[in-house]
């Protein structure tokens, strides 16, 4: 916070003396900062980097009503800044006091801050500029013959304001930003410049405010960077800041709510469709027309068309929210950048189904392009770093969607890895299946989209959930939060003042089948780099159940239900393929899986399983069942079970004890003697991957998304799914009574 070099040496020269660890001392003696020392620390609060100074001095031009403002940006802001506008001006007699701290002509008292619509109040920003920037105002109001320019320093004037000739309005010149704040001044001029950030700003601004013309340059540039017109509506000023690719993609979307309990806001604004793909989420976000940033609301967005959309699940949205003035705060922060608002789960929540809606209803008519993508290996932590990206300005180029977001893969392995074939039971494993890798690519199919939409025995599948929700639970869901997993397979969560233990792997199985029917035939897909045979994945299957039996059957006849069942799967690809986005090659390779859920791949290791339950578990003949029985497969290989490799956390870790030496006399006579040697390491940090990776999911993925789709299903109130276990009015009584 204090980065100006003299403000720190006051703590340096203590840490600096050796003695001062060890012998006992005087305490050392309070000073009071000199009072520019205070001004420039508060200043560069206020104005924090150069873009902090081009937003406020360009909502000032706003706010004397200009129809016309220009930004000159020179060295990225640190050596001039020059905004001028044709405003109102400044009155030759307010020059005086206009940069000392709290003047202004936007508030007199403390409840004005409630009504206020202008974009600055606290009379902060320009004094601020003063005590770490040069600033000189020229300014001339109307039925004027000439203007005014003056210089000020630290909160005054240089010197009396001069007459000069002047265009309408003001223009302010800051220059030598932060010439005193040696620190900040390095960091910045080491940092990427913030010219990027200006016009990423400008252009915000340029499409909310269409009835003003907004230019921004170079100093000494010939051609502006952000150029914008005024012009009637916002979708041309979006087009004409950001793009023909931009706008063409944009749908409208409006909401809002007139409740008498409080909950009063109306929002409009523009949401990109399936076929704008980018980096980036770009968020636009104006509340009562002041410019403001909102994660909760991003992040709720970016679920949503993350489950919604996959493949454009970066979207570019334009937001204007009003509300009543005394339901925002806006003075939560220095720079006005952040806001609160009163009801602001209930807006975002309206918001989020509005957003979704509006998705799904345009999902029939959007077209789809193939597309390829490649693979990169992906860890737990580095998926989740987001690579810097300059503001897209210009057309929006199809960016490959980073695959390093949605697959999960082991990091050890580039090839991916298949924990099944790790474990001492599967030893003799075929070679070509070890190979697999899994691939997302994003591949559509081609198909009639009409056709599918009509098939009346997907859409009384869905309405079966539908009248099969149980209001109490879906209330439950949608407002919990996720506390922790209890043990492998019971998560924690809280809704209200109760503790429930909430069953992962039931919910991911009934969500995972829900979504299936709710994508049915419009599924992208996880391409399977190796495909891998039908007939041994399933092979794989039966031994592995016979197995688990402990009975050593006849492997002819396993071959020949493997035979079987593969013979019916292959009888099945096209309606599989169409559908369910599940492919088998021609030549019996099973090659494609759908995504049922964005940012989540199922365990690979289940496929044989999954296989062998399409081939024996589905009714075929009736077409509901059909679709039920795969939807139901589908559901059940993708839920969140616990890894196939027991959880090394806790008395799992035996499992991992290296069986080749003679290991049981150590387990059970020797002890833990050498336990760590003795561990296999490989299998064992595979183990926790699979485990923190799953445990990620569960949080990042299934919660949300559970928020957003699961309608729960009565029989999940009495069957274990849910389990309240303590609520915090019966626990008070407890307490109350000792
Ligand atoms: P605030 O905007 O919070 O009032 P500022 O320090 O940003 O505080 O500005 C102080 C005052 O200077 C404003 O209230 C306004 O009267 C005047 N002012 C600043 N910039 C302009 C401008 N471009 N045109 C007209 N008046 C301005
Ligand atoms: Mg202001």
């Amino acid at each position: 916070m204090i980065d100006d070099g003299s403000s720190l040496t006051v703590e340096m020269e203590e840490e600096d003396s050796p003695a001062t660890a060890f012998a006992p001392r005087e305490p050392p003696k309070i000073q009071r900062l000199e009072e520019s020392v205070v001004n420039r620390i508060a200043a560069g609060e206020v104005i924090q980097r150069p873009v902090s100074a081009v937003k406020e001095l360009v909502e000032n031009s706003l706010d004397a009503d200009s129809t016309s403002i220009s930004v000159v940006v020179k060295d990225g802001g640190l050596k001039l800044i020059q905004v001028s506008d044709d405003g109102h001006g400044i009155r030759r007699e307010d020059l005086p006091i206009l940069c000392e701290r709290h003047t202004t002509s936007k508030l007199t008292k403390y409840e004005d801050l409630f009504s206020l619509s202008s974009m600055g109040f606290r009379g902060e920003a320009l004094a601020s500029m003063t005590y770490v920037a040069h600033v000189t105002v020229t300014t001339i109001t109307k039925g004027q013959i000439h203007g005014y320019r003056v210089s000020y320093r630290d909160g005054v004037m240089e010197h009396e304001p001069k007459a000069c000739a002047a265009v309408k309005g003001t223009q302010i010149m800051v220059e030598n930003l932060f010439y005193n704040m040696i620190a900040r001044r390095k960091t910045l001029q080491n940092s990427a410049d913030d010219y990027g950030k200006i016009v990423d700003l400008l252009s915000r601004m340029a499409i909310h405010h269409n009835n003003v013309s907004f230019s921004c340059r170079k100093h000494g540039a010939v051609k502006a960077d952000v150029h914008s017109v005024v012009s009637p509506s916002r979708l041309d000023s979006i087009r004409s800041v950001y793009g023909v690719s931009v706008a063409k993609n944009l749908m409208k979307v409006e909401v809002s709510s007139c409740d008498p309990s409080g909950c009063t806001f109306d929002m409009e604004g523009f949401i990109s469709n399936s076929n704008y793909v980018a980096k980036k989420t770009i968020l636009v976000l104006f509340i009562n027309d002041r410019l403001v940033e909102c994660s909760a609301l991003k992040r709720a967005i970016e679920i949503v068309y993350a489950a919604t959309l996959p493949k454009a699940s970066k979207p570019f949205v334009y937001m204007s929210i009003n509300l009543p003035r005394e339901h925002v705060d806006i003075n939560i922060h220095p720079t006005k950048k952040e806001v609160s608002l009163l009801n602001q789960e209930i807006i975002i929540e309206m918001i989020q189904s509005e957003v979704e809606l509006k998705l799904r209803s345009a999902n029939d008519t959007r077209t789809f392009q193939e597309q390829k993508v490649e693979y990169i290996q992906s860890t737990l932590t580095s998926s989740r770093s987001d690579p810097p990206v300059s503001p897209l300005l210009s057309g929006q180029k199809t960016q490959k969607v980073p695959v390093n977001k949605m697959v999960r893969t082991d990091s050890s392995d580039p090839a991916g890895r298949l924990h099944a074939f790790l474990q001492p039971k599967s030893h003799n494993l075929p070679d070509k299946v070890s190979s697999l890798s899994v691939v997302r690519s994003i591949v559509r199919q081609r198909r009639n989209p009409k056709e599918t939409a009509d098939l009346s025995s997907v859409q009384e599948l869905i309405a079966g959930v539908d009248s099969c929700c149980h209001p109490g639970l879906l209330e439950t869901v949608r407002n919990c939060t996720y506390v922790g997993m209890a043990d492998d397979v019971f998560a924690l969560v809280q809704y209200n003042t109760h503790l429930y233990l909430a069953n992962v792997v039931n919910l991911s199985k009934e969500l995972m089948y829900q979504q299936t029917l709710r994508r049915f035939a419009h599924f992208n897909a996880i391409q399977l780099s190796d495909p891998a045979p039908l007939s041994e994945l399933i092979l794989l299957a039966l031994k592995e159940e016979d197995l688990d039996l402990g009975n050593e059957s006849n492997d002819d006849l396993k071959e020949r239900i493997a035979d079987m069942n593969t013979d019916l799967l292959k009888e099945k690809t096209e309606m599989l393929d169409e559908y369910f986005s599940i492919n088998i090659d021609s030549n019996g390779n099973l090659s494609r899986l759908p995504v049922i859920l964005d940012q989540y791949t199922p365990e690979m290791d289940r496929v044989p399983e999954f296989l062998l339950c399409l081939g024996n578990d589905v009714e075929w003949e009736d077409e509901k069942t059909c679709f039920q029985g795969v939807s139901a497969a589908i559901g059940n290989f993708y839920a969140m079970h616990p890894p196939l490799l027991p959880n090394p956390s806790g008395d799992g870790i035996q499992f991992y004890t290296k069986r080749s030496e003679s290991s049981q006399d150590n387990t059970e006579l020797g002890g833990n003697v050498d336990m760590e040697e003795n561990l296999d390491q490989d299998l064992l940090s595979d183990a926790e991957n699979a485990w923190a990776q799953r445990e990620w999911s569960i949080q990042h993925v299934l919660f949300p998304s559970m928020r957003l789709f699961l309608k729960p299903p009565a029989a999940m109130a009495s069957n274990g799914t849910f389990v309240k276990v303590a609520s915090l009015e019966k626990l008070y009584k407890i307490f109350e009574r000792c």
